[in-house]
């Protein structure tokens, strides 16, 4: 269910993350509950509590958000292969009503997702 926005949380230091990634844009951190050897999650600094709500206005945002999972799926050395995935609103399976990217590596992934 959709209603704390802890990610805001971690953004303002409120609670502790492991931090991969920051810039004047977004945060990346490490997921606490791990779906796969390496997975983090990229969130843009800006609240955008679902990917529904994204408007023009954010387009270069997210492209800013990709090249920073082009980076730090070299840095984190899951440049052989990852999957990025961007849950949207409860039925989608997203919990934290801030617009976020699973970047997932280091195992294989099958299709469909399930
Ligand atoms: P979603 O289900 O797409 O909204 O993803 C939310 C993700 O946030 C889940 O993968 C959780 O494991 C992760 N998560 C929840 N709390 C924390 C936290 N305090 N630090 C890092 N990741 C978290």
């Amino acid at each position: 269910m959709l209603k704390d926005n802890l990610f805001k949380k971690i953004l303002d230091k409120q609670i502790p993350a492991k931090i991969a990634y920051e810039d004047d844009l977004c945060l990346a951190f490490h997921d606490i509950n791990p779906q796969a050897p390496t997975h983090v999650l990229i969130i843009p600094r800006k609240v955008i509590p679902t990917h529904a709500d994204l408007t023009d206005a954010d387009r270069e945002l997210l492209g800013h958000l990709h090249l920073v999972a082009v980076k730090l799926a070299n840095q984190l050395k899951i440049d052989d292969g990852y999957r990025i995935v961007i849950n949207c609103q409860d039925r989608g399976g997203q919990t934290v009503p801030h617009l976020h990217m699973h970047l997932l590596g280091g195992r294989d992934f099958h299709w469909p997702p399930g």
